[in-house]
């Protein structure tokens, strides 16, 4: 077996990588605060933000305010967007040199891919897209739940031997939590050096994606196979209660709605406070995105739908005459 750059016994301390976009941090980087509040606690470990960027001291009183007791930063030119290179060979020197027992970053598209460059340089393991962390009873170890083999299995995944203990989240997982802008905490800037000639990606623009956030949906209304293409009422009804429309996976690969409102397991996580789920038959990897909603309400007309079993409100019937009961009723509240 390859052994880690460092061993358990020098390992210290909760860490997570600390995402920002211009300054400001991600949703994601928030949520993992506040979950790594939870679990530094119930070690009884001090919890450290690593934040890489150029002007980010803001973003290090934000994330002390959102529960970090220290946030180790990284401020340099050559960080100010991300590059795989720079950020990974930085945030690699800072973690040998600190040696942190567990390390969480957000599933985004740069969390992802600075995740797995940092798993291979440090030589260790990586869960990668968590949707659950827990510590072992007895043990400590971190475990991560992921959905695996196609989604049918929950696995927990634990690295027994390597440090840090590296899991990546797929964002609207936890809640994020509240600020306190009065918390005190340490904010420590350490030294950068880096060579601009062995960064070898040049950002030459940057497109922000404008379309839906479901993610942020507090009431979500989701169509599947069941509504034969016509999302019109579900729309209507996402309007009126002033929410946003997502979607199974077979509806987006019938070409129906955008990827960009697919739910689940290859979708996003959501957790509206309310979801209205009509046609939808209820796959694990469908559930998995919106298990966490504050009130499931089904329609389906096959009383033996799985989505009946994650449902707190259960109607059984055909979709349409029930979504234009529901439209008049609303329309007559509005
Ligand atoms: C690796 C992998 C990843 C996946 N990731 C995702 C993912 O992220 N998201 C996702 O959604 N799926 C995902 N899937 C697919 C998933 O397994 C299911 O196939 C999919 O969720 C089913 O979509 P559905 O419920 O719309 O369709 P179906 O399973 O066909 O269900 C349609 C439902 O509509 C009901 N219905 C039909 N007509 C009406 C009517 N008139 N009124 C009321 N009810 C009606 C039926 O009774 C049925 O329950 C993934 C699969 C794999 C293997």
């Amino acid at each position: 077996m390859i052994p880690s750059a460092y061993s358990p016994e020098e390992a210290r301390g909760l860490w997570v990588f600390l995402e920002q976009e211009a300054g400001r941090l991600e949703g994601v980087a928030l949520e993992l605060l506040g979950k790594g509040r939870e679990l530094a606690q119930a070690r009884g470990v001090p919890l450290t933000g690593l934040l890489l960027g150029q002007g980010v001291e803001p973003a290090a009183r934000e994330a002390i305010a959102h529960g970090a007791d220290d946030v180790v930063v990284a401020d340099d030119p050559l960080l100010a967007v991300y590059t795989t290179d720079a950020y990974a060979s930085v945030a690699a020197q800072v973690i040998l040199d600190r040696k942190p027992e567990t390390l969480l970053l957000g599933a985004t598209p740069n969390g992802r891919d600075l995740a797995g460059r940092l798993a291979v340089r440090l030589r260790t393991g990586l869960t990668a897209d968590c949707t659950g962390l827990a510590w072992e009873e007895g043990t400590g170890l971190l475990l991560g739940e992921v959905s695996g083999f196609g989604g049918g299995v929950m696995a927990s995944i634990k690295c027994a031997r390597h440090r840090p203990q590296m899991a990546t989240v797929r964002p609207g997982i936890f809640p994020p939590p509240s600020a306190d802008p009065d918390r005190a905490g340490r904010m420590e800037f350490v030294p950068v050096s880096l060579d601009a000639a062995k960064i070898r990606t040049e950002i030459l623009e940057r497109v922000r994606h404008e379309g839906v956030d479901i993610t942020r949906a507090k009431v979500l209304v989701a169509g599947g196979r069941g509504v034969k293409g016509d999302f019109a009422p579900l729309t209507e009804i996402a309007r009126l209660l002033g929410g946003e429309v997502g979607a199974s996976r077979v509806a987006c690969d019938l070409g129906w709605i955008g990827r960009d409102r697919q739910i689940g397991q290859t979708g996003f996580v959501t957790r509206p406070k309310v979801a209205l789920v009509c046609g939808i038959s209820g796959a694990t990897q469908f559930t998995v995105g919106v298990k966490d909603a504050g009130l499931i309400i089904a329609i389906n007309s096959d009383p033996e739908a799985s989505i009946f079993e994650e449902a707190d409100l259960c109607v059984v019937d055909d979709l349409f005459p029930v979504l234009e009961a529901l439209i008049a009723e609303l329309r007559g509240a509005a």
